[in-house]
């Protein structure tokens, strides 16, 4: 079954150690040859800046994952593509295999539109506003001031929304979350489970899931297992009890995976790595029907690509 992954943090990992390559199995939550074997089809790359990295060279940080993206995973092998329109992600080969850059945290734009800019024309085709603090677009869900979209962020949703760039909404503020949503034409939520089933303030509450439906966004389920459950002890059943619950709130046609590996220090039980998927799948075939599943590991993600995307500066 073909794997659409909103969300992992290896280039995080490859920029925090270097000398890493994309095939380390003994370091890394997924290889080239891990997704080879298990039927991935698309995989969304993140650029993580972490908080510690000073505020002046947070860009070039990100710059940096952006060339670690290029030469150590879309150049070094042949069937690894870089997705920038729909049309790159309808004409993958079978034997191919779809990346996507993305931006975890707005940090990193030091609060330079242009920055923004510059990296859409690298190739960063989604947008999580935060990490879980504040920057100059909005707060994260830990920043006690819990302080909504700033004009700058209002700019920089405006911006998206042009370029059909996803508005990811994992890690945002409750009130950012909602100043988004009244704005956003592209709003996901990439690794973000309910609130309902695991109280970590990370999830989303029912409203929140409940808009994200009607807006015809996605929620990319995550393996995070604080994200799972309250006592952390998860497993494979875990996550299909979030499915489950997020179908019973009329999400079927807009659930997807946001794995979260390489951001994670272990997944949950039976899902070490990325070879853990096919347990997953099997699973998930065993309680709900396969066009579902379908839609759930790959098609609901791909289908809501946007139409537009990467069309237009
Ligand atoms: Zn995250």
């Amino acid at each position: 079954m073909k794997i659409f992954d909103a969300h992992c943090d290896v280039l995080n990992k490859m920029w925090s150690e270097p000398g890493l390559t994309f095939s380390d199995d003994q370091s890394l939550q997924i290889t080239y040859e891990q997704l080879k074997k298990t039927g991935a089809k698309v995989q969304l790359f993140a650029i993580f800046v972490p908080e510690n990295v000073p505020e002046e060279v947070k860009f070039q940080a990100a710059l940096e994952m952006v060339d670690i993206f290029y030469q150590e995973i879309i150049d070094r092998y042949d069937d690894m593509k870089v997705i920038l329109t729909k049309r790159d992600l309808q004409e993958l080969k079978d034997n191919e295999i779809g990346a996507i850059l993305t931006l975890e945290g707005a940090d990193a734009l030091q609060g330079n539109r242009v920055y923004w800019t510059t990296l859409y024309r690298l190739g960063v085709r989604s947008l999580g506003l935060t990490w879980n603090h504040g920057n100059a677009v909005a707060d994260g869900i830990l920043e006690g001031r819990g302080a909504g979209i700033t004009d700058f962020g209002k700019k920089i949703i405006g911006d998206n929304n042009r370029r059909g760039i996803w508005t990811d909404l994992s890690h945002v503020s409750i009130k950012g979350f909602w100043d988004a949503m009244d704005i956003a034409e592209f709003p996901i939520a990439s690794h973000s489970n309910a609130k309902k089933l695991c109280g970590h303030p990370r999830n989303l509450n029912d409203d929140q899931i409940k808009a994200l439906i009607q807006k015809d966004g996605i929620i990319g389920v995550t393996f995070v297992p604080k994200f799972l459950r309250d006592d952390r002890k998860a497993g494979i059943r875990d996550i299909l009890n979030h499915v489950d619950y997020l179908c019973s709130l009329g999400g079927e046609k807009n659930i997807g995976i946001g794995s979260d590996f390489d951001g994670i220090d272990r997944g949950p039980d039976g899902l070490a790595s990325y070879a853990g998927y096919e347990r997953l799948i099997n699973a998930m075939l065993q309680q709900f029907p396969e066009e579902l599943v379908k839609g759930f590991c790959f098609t609901n993600f791909a289908d809501k690509l946007p139409e537009k995307m990467g069309l237009s500066i």
